[in-house]
């Protein structure tokens, strides 16, 4: 059947059987399938009077016609409607329902309908009572995983159950066995949005949240064998808790190790493995660092440079990849190697890193620029002398330095489809953040593509990603010019992934952030003015209307959260972290616990005293036509081809501030003078 034409004509032709409401309803069923509900429902009531008149021989045909009718309202969008249906349905269910199979399915569906349309009308804990229904249904009185997740969904997505306490509730509603299928589908998929929101919740509520969270864990993990690949996710997760929620870094050191020394044993987990320990190894080298950090025993600190070499070779370190990805670890090693190692292997591995950064940013290649200027700053302000370059670095973060070379946009697009060349589609995000993501993408079908791309090219695409091509016109004068841009979107966990381009360039100036304190919201029908925008202190960088970007994202790894596609507000881009930046004010609240205060905030962030950079460099003007520009003190704007920089960078200034870091001398000065 290939149109509503040929229905009605196969219908029409047969005007005796038409009459029966069991063919009405093959009718109505197939216009709904076409996506006909107005249609369908005019056959479905057709049947359902005829069945007034004369019951049909099937009992059950008036809940499958009511049932029916109830799609066809869902489909339109009518929920009160479809809600209405349902219950209806139901109570026309033959009295021996439960001893046919067919109907005992469609009486679990029309639950699931149910609860989706309940969810449509905000009326969320009906939604969960519909699902909870299911388990009446069902001969096993359980639910499936899949369900769980739904219902538990609506409370973790939801903005209703702020304190975690309604998620807590349900989770304890859950039979062992419910809970226990639930956990396995969370860590099999290494749900690190759902893993960070049971956190949430856990540290919301104290005692009791975390005592149940880590039960879940321990119960879970000894449903699996230590060798599976799963166990290597479940700890990984649990490590995670441990580290950022309950602050035990032993014991998140000790799982995180586990992780690390774990074989995989199903090489198609390869990519997500490879995700998992990517992330466990950044977590683990901060925690040593840490450790390094405050501690005043030399020997001590020698044994955690050790620790930390052992760790910061990556397993699979054969591929650009991880050469690059653990180019921040490396940092870490070297600033440990600085103070109690060789002073030749701190030399050597920034090196590696400045060569790393310098090819990125000059060959035609953007989507790296991004992550390469922000580990260029790293590695310049390791070394002294080269602290303006590593500002400098930071501020071109969101600039567009590279002039790709032009492509028709559908040809870029078929290409990027394809999964061609590695280097087009590689995004190394700014914030992987996987295990400590707090951010879910809100575009489910972003990150299903992402998934499925994984399978072709599991190593060369270690973070999920979405591609997006824009062409934007510009008018120049006079005429509009088309400008053909490749954009690569990091949808992984990022909150500025998850904005769609296009949408960003209609918003222009505004951002999402300043966004959601200035809209007016809908809380369960009324409309109420949001709260004030509490970051109305923080200072501001005034915008650089002319200047070019390259359209990548940067969130605050602190409470708020936020994120930007340009200079806003300062960043605090800190030196000691993998990859953690601040917004004044979280950077703010950092520094007072930093003073002794004590951290409201579910989880931690940065570490204990720990050191910045803060950009953009002060008169940041942007970079345009590949040129970045600084305004000075007298007005005069300072202006640079970005290309001739980095040729000065490595070609002088690099080697240079070797010279002198190796004829300093350290420790002796002239005193008493
Ligand atoms: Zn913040
Ligand atoms: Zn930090």
């Amino acid at each position: 059947v290939d149109s509503v034409e040929t229905v009605l004509k196969v219908a029409n032709h047969f005007p005796d059987i038409k009459k029966s409401p069991g063919v009405l309803r093959s009718i109505s069923v197939t216009l709904s399938e076409m996506g006909l509900a107005e249609d369908a429902i005019k056959y479905v009531n057709e049947a359902l009077d005829m069945l007034q008149e004369t019951p049909d021989n099937n009992p059950a045909l008036p809940f499958y016609l009511t049932r029916s009718l109830s799609i066809c309202h869902h489909e339109l969008g009518r929920n009160e409607e479809t809600v209405k249906g349902i219950e209806q349905a139901i109570t026309l269910l033959p009295a021996d329902w439960k001893n046919d199979e067919e109907l005992v399915t469609n009486v679990q569906w029309i639950y699931e309908e149910k609860a989706e349309a309940l969810r449509m009308l905000a009326k969320n804990d009906d939604a969960i009572q519909a699902y909870a229904t299911i388990r009446t249904v069902r001969s096993e009185g359980e639910l499936d995983s899949w369900l769980l997740d739904h219902m538990i969904n609506i409370l973790l997505e939801g903005t209703e159950d702020s304190n975690g306490a309604k998620s807590l509730a349900l989770l304890r509603s859950w039979s062992e066995n419910e809970r226990m299928f639930w956990f396995d589908m969370m860590v099999e998929n290494v749900d690190t949005w759902q893993m960070n929101k049971l956190n949430e919740m856990a540290a919301q509520n104290a005692h009791e949240g975390m005592d149940f969270l880590l039960e879940c864990y321990t119960n879970y993990m000894a449903t699996i064998s230590p060798r599976e690949d799963k166990m290597a996710y479940a700890r990984a997760a649990l490590a995670s808790t441990y580290r950022i929620v309950i602050g035990d870094n032993d014991k998140a050191k000790d799982l995180y190790k586990k992780v690390l020394h774990h074989n995989l044993r199903d090489l198609e987990q390869r990519y997500m493995y490879d995700r998992v320990v990517y992330e466990v190894r950044r977590s683990l080298a901060e925690i040593i660092l840490q450790e390094f950090l405050e501690c005043a025993d030399a020997a001590k600190k020698v044994t955690l440079l050790e620790e930390m070499n052992g760790i910061s070779v990556p397993s699979s370190g054969s591929n650009d990849y991880f050469t690059l990805a653990s180019s921040n670890v490396s940092i870490m090693v070297a600033l440990m190697s600085r103070v109690v190692g060789q002073l030749t292997s701190y030399q050597t591995t920034l090196q590696k890193t400045f060569d790393n950064c310098i090819e990125g940013l000059s060959d035609t290649v953007g989507w790296n620029d991004s992550h390469s200027f922000r580990l260029l700053a790293k590695t310049l302000a390791s070394v002294e002398g080269l602290e303006k370059d590593a500002l400098i670095a930071m501020s071109c973060q969101f600039s567009k330095v590279t002039d790709e070379p032009e492509a028709d946009d559908d040809e870029t697009k078929g290409k990027i489809e394809e999964g061609d060349a590695g280097e087009n589609t590689e995004v190394f995000s700014n914030e992987v953040a996987l295990i400590n993501s707090v951010e879910k993408p809100t575009d489910p079908e972003a990150v299903e593509i992402a998934i499925n791309r994984t399978t072709e090219d599991s190593i060369k695409e270690a973070i999920q990603i979405t591609e997006t091509i824009i062409s934007t016109s510009v008018m120049e004068n006079g005429t509009e010019k088309l400008q053909g841009t490749t954009v690569i979107e990091e949808a992984s966990v990022e909150a500025p992934s998850n904005v769609d381009p296009a949408t960003k360039i209609e918003e222009g100036a505004s951002n999402a952030a300043g966004e959601k304190n200035t809209t007016l919201k809908m809380v369960d029908g009324v409309t109420e003015e949001a709260t004030p925008d509490p970051f109305a202190d923080e200072p501001k960088i005034a915008a650089n209307p002319d200047e070019e970007l390259a359209f990548s994202g940067l969130t605050c790894d602190g409470e708020c959260g936020r994120a930007w596609d340009k200079w806003e507000v300062p960043i605090h881009f800190c030196l000691l972290c993998s990859n953690t930046d601040l917004c004044p004010t979280c950077y703010g609240k950092r520094m007072a616990q930093n003073n002794g205060d004590q951290n409201t905030f579910w989880r931690q962030y940065c570490g204990h005293d720990h050191v910045y950079m803060k950009g953009p460099i002060k008169g940041w003007k942007g970079v345009k036509g590949g040129s970045w520009r600084i305004e000075g003190n007298d007005g005069v704007v300072e202006e640079k081809l970005v290309q001739e920089w980095l040729k000065e960078l490595k070609g002088e200034k690099w080697p240079k501030a070797w010279d002198a870091f190796w004829k300093r001398l350290e420790g002796v000065k002239n005193i008493g003078f």
